[in-house]
């Protein structure tokens, strides 16, 4: 899923769930359960956004500058 459905699958605004990612991930962990985020790609170069260290969605390719992006996806194990 990506933070849309996210959002609507915890019942919170799309922006809020950037902001509660970490709790999500901590709360998770207390459930033996795991938060997976998979990268951001580029869908104009395939540049993937591996070690973006914030969680929030880029607003553009550092490679090819356009903005034509995947969300960073996530899934609950
Ligand atoms: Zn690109």
């Amino acid at each position: 899923m990506d933070a849309r459905d996210l959002s609507q699958e915890l019942g919170i605004q799309e922006k809020e769930v950037y902001t509660h990612l970490h709790h999500v991930a901590r709360s998770m962990k207390a459930k033996k359960k795991k938060l997976i985020i998979l990268p951001g790609q580029c869908l104009q170069c395939g540049y993937i956004f591996e070690d973006r260290k914030r969680l929030t969605r880029p607003g553009r390719c550092p490679q090819c500058k356009r903005s034509h992006l995947q969300s960073p996806r996530y899934q609950i194990r």
